[in-house]
């Protein structure tokens, strides 16, 4: 049992959801999984770590743990501490109701969860289905599985995770895919309580997406799984090169060779 992997499976839409339930289910066969997630919803918290009270944790089971706090906190209590005696080989972060694609990377905790895995050493994985008629998330559990097995063969390379959208549906294929571009066209909906006092909703409006082969949105709603390779490293090398050159005059000149 020892050499068995170890994968560490967490979410942002709470323990209780039927995504990572199912997900975990999959991923048994592959090895020792373990459930660590948030015992309610988390969606959209991004990378956010609980600094200023303490974690409290709920054993549910054997490798089975919810806990009081964001996907981030989940990755880093299991890593450091829960799984502390053996480094997990994966990080499985879903299944999220919803895509999470284009600029969406950035405000899902269920990414983030996976990039938490990536810091700490552990390669990862995101993965989310989109919401329609005919929801089921068996299809995208069982690619997961999939997926999860060429990693552990295969590894992958440093600082990178893989954001995996399934469509709803039978998949056409599996399209390897860059981020896309969605604009929200009303970001934020103003209304008045009962009371008569303004208030404010974030998120309400329709979100369109532009239709550019090769994204994640484009090849997903196109009914393709997306697979997107994301890296934390986020520094823009063009610009970087750009600005050098042009030497802005807020900016020391460039001594050495650096990269
Ligand atoms: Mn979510």
């Amino acid at each position: 049992m020892a050499n068995l992997p170890r994968i560490l499976v967490t979410n942002d839409d709470g323990y209780t959801s039927e995504g990572i339930q199912v997900l975990a289910d999959a991923l048994e066969d592959l090895g020792e999984d373990w459930v660590v997630a948030p015992n309610r919803e988390q969606s959209a918290v991004s990378h956010a770590l609980t600094l200023d009270r303490p974690l409290r944790i709920e054993r549910l089971g054997e490798r089975r743990v919810a806990v009081d706090g964001t996907p981030t906190d989940c990755v880093a209590l299991g890593i450091s501490n829960l799984m502390a005696n053996r480094l997990p080989d994966l990080v499985v972060s879903g299944i999220n109701f919803g895509f999470n694609m284009g600029a969406d990377v950035h405000y899902s905790g269920t990414v983030s969860a996976a990039f938490e895995g990536v810091i700490l050493g552990v390669p990862a994985m995101a993965i989310s289905l989109g919401v329609g008629e005919g929801l089921s998330f068996h299809l995208a559990a069982s690619f997961a599985h999939d997926l999860a097995q060429w990693i552990l063969e295969n590894g992958l390379a440093r600082d990178t995770l893989l954001n995996v959208n399934v469509p709803v549906g039978t998949p056409l294929g599996v399209r390897l895919t860059r981020l896309g571009v969605r604009r929200y066209t009303e970001g934020v909906i103003e209304e008045q309580d009962p009371r008569g006092r303004q208030i404010f909703w974030i998120g309400g409006g329709q979100p369109v997406w532009e239709a550019i082969p090769g994204t994640d949105f484009h090849e997903a709603a196109s009914g393709f799984v997306s697979v997107t390779p994301l890296h934390l490293d986020m520094t823009d090398r063009k610009s970087l090169q750009s600005l050098r050159e042009t030497s802005p005059s807020w900016a020391d000149t460039l001594s050495g060779t650096e990269e």
